[in-house]
């Protein structure tokens, strides 16, 4: 049949802008990564025709024997780059992961305690018009106000009051290593199951640079696409005794047929994470957030009133705080945005501006490792942030300096257009 270009020119039109954005413009929004042209090519294929509901071996549908070694290959390569005992790689996304570890590990109506979403935590840890604040009892433990820290004798006091049935570790938006023995000791204290949800630092996790909760945690659950740079989709990964749950949770619990183009994707991405190339950029990943986070906290930067929050990051993410600064998040974001550095807005625990404003931004490097940026370039990439974030900065001379960065490590070098 004939080409994208031909069927519908319109929809050809917006991949090439998209292919135009990401190659020209510095992406640091912290939840996204480029993926491989394998990726791509799992994704763009055949496998997106064929419906495949159960699991391999046990399918409710004929011909499925390509897609079952699929499946076979992403359960296997998650359990061992993850050490875990049970893998089920359906989910379409984080969020229908999250759905399914929740009815597996609660009964609605039950008590849940997650990070508050205000303080960095995600809507499906128990956000009130989210599923999880709808079906259970949701509570929020919060961050030290003064540090800005998780304080596990926090954690516990607030655990020790409410009782959940669920205890959640895992964040969206927090720059620094959880303490997943101590998470483990406050669930087995007051009786609750202990879920980690690693979406963000899923990929640190993978190199070996982040602390595992797969020890500690009854289930674990993770996107694919952001640090750990594959399709966008979800995985769990748990105890074996936990498998048969999950796997009913996620079907027929929360879905219907898998989709195996995206599970042969993930099966690439897992391959990927496995190389010796992918510590590397990891490495450079949390290099790169270090770099921004010390240039911010720069006399010039500071003296316009922006810091960082716990004054560095462990992570590949950077939290920038513009309480004290005139430009609000949504000011820093278009600012930023104008110079051809793609952030978002985000608030700062107890934010004093409204939530369409902020007084944050979110600043991610996993996308730019991915390109290959090294140190020398996320200095260059942080200098340019620095000068954004002060008042009267000269936008068309960073935007050219974000032209030579990206010029001069090219995405996506071997695709005519997509
Ligand atoms: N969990 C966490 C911690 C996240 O940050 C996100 C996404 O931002 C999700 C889950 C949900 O992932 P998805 O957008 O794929 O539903």
């Amino acid at each position: 049949s004939a080409p994208l270009s031909e069927v519908d020119p319109e929809i050809a039109a917006v991949l090439q802008q998209e292919l135009d954005r990401q190659r020209h413009t510095l992406e640091m929004i912290a939840s996204e990564n480029f993926v491989s042209r394998g990726i791509l090519e799992a994704q763009g294929s055949v496998l997106t025709n064929k419906y495949a509901e159960g699991y391999p071996g046990k399918r409710y549908y004929g011909g499925c024997e390509a897609v079952d070694i699929a499946e076979d290959l992403a359960r296997d390569r998650a359990k061992e780059l993850f050490g875990a005992e049970h893998a089920n790689v359906q989910p379409h996304s984080g969020a229908t992961a999250n759905a399914a570890v929740m009815m597996a590990l609660a009964n609605p109506g039950d008590r849940i305690l997650g990070l508050s979403l205000a303080h960095g935590g995600h809507l499906t840890h128990g956000m009130k018009l989210n599923f999880s604040g709808k079906m259970y009892e949701a509570h929020a433990y919060e961050l030290n106000p003064e540090t800005f820290l998780i304080d596990m004798e926090t954690v516990r006091a607030r655990a020790l009051e409410v009782r959940p049935a669920v205890l959640i570790a895992g964040w969206s938006a927090y720059s620094r290593h959880l303490d997943f023995a101590a998470f483990r000791a406050i669930a087995d204290e007051v009786g609750a199951k202990l879920w980690v949800d690693m979406a963000h630092f899923a990929g640190l996790v993978a190199a070996g640079l982040h602390p595992s909760p797969v020890p500690y945690a009854d289930v674990v659950s993770t996107t694919v696409h952001k640090t750990l740079g594959g399709p966008r989709s979800g995985l769990i990964l748990c105890k074996s005794e936990y498998a048969k749950k999950i796997d009913s949770a996620v079907f027929p619990g929360q879905q219907g047929g898998p989709l195996m183009h995206v599970i042969a994707a993930k099966a690439v991405a897992f391959k990927a994470a496995m190389q010796p190339e992918f510590i590397d950029r990891q490495q450079r990943t949390i290099e790169g957030a270090r770099i921004i986070a010390e240039r911010l906290g720069q006399p010039d930067v500071v003296g316009a009133g922006v810091s960082v929050l716990t004054g560095g990051t462990d992570v590949h993410l950077v939290l920038v705080d513009l309480r004290n600064s005139e430009i609000d998040g949504q000011t820093a974001e278009n600012l930023l945005h104008e110079a051809g550095v793609t952030v978002n807005k985000n608030a700062v625990p107890n934010d004093p501006r409204p939530p369409m404003v902020t007084s944050g931004i979110r600043i991610g490097t996993s996308a730019l490792a991915t390109r290959g940026f090294t140190a020398k370039e996320f200095n260059e990439v942080a200098d340019i942030i620095a000068h954004a974030l002060i008042p009267g900065s000269d936008l068309a001379a960073l935007r050219a300096r974000v032209h030579n960065l990206t010029d001069s490590i090219p995405l996506y070098s071997n695709l005519e257009n997509w």
